[in-house]
């Protein structure tokens, strides 16, 4: 469990404040803000990346992206925000514990999938 930054944080071992929290994940701030809102989900079970998740854990991925719904509605932007998971180092990952990035609180460029 606390092989990465996340998973100490989930142990207790590092201190961090706890945006929300349920019995399968945490949301937190991101310490990098890329945005006025950017909180990480994170689900307790480590999960390196999105492609080692297995059939089992379907209802742990269900369970993240109706958590995230719930932090951004409680944060105030459940109208405008976006969900980015990063998948490997060549996208970006750079913790490998699965996380969802909620960003929100700045303009998104209409139908541009990075910006
Ligand atoms: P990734 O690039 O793996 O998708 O996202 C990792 C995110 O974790 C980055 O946005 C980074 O700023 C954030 N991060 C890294 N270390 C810490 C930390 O110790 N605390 C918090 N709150 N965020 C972290």
């Amino acid at each position: 469990m606390s092989e990465t930054i996340f998973g100490k944080i989930i142990a207790g071992e590092i201190p961090a404040e706890l945006l929300y929290e349920d019995d399968h994940c945490i949301a937190i701030n991101d310490i990098a803000p890329q945005a006025p809102v950017h909180v990480l989900v994170i689900p307790k079970q480590c999960i390196p990346r999105l492609v080692d998740a297995q059939a089992d854990d379907q209802q742990l991925l269900g369970h993240l992206l109706l958590a995230a719904g719930k932090v951004a509605e409680q944060l105030g932007v459940g109208d405008a925000f976006r969900l980015i998971i990063n998948n490997g180092a060549g996208a970006g990952q750079t913790v490998f514990h699965l996380h969802l990035h909620i960003i929100a609180g700045r303009e998104f460029a209409e139908g541009h999938m990075a910006g």
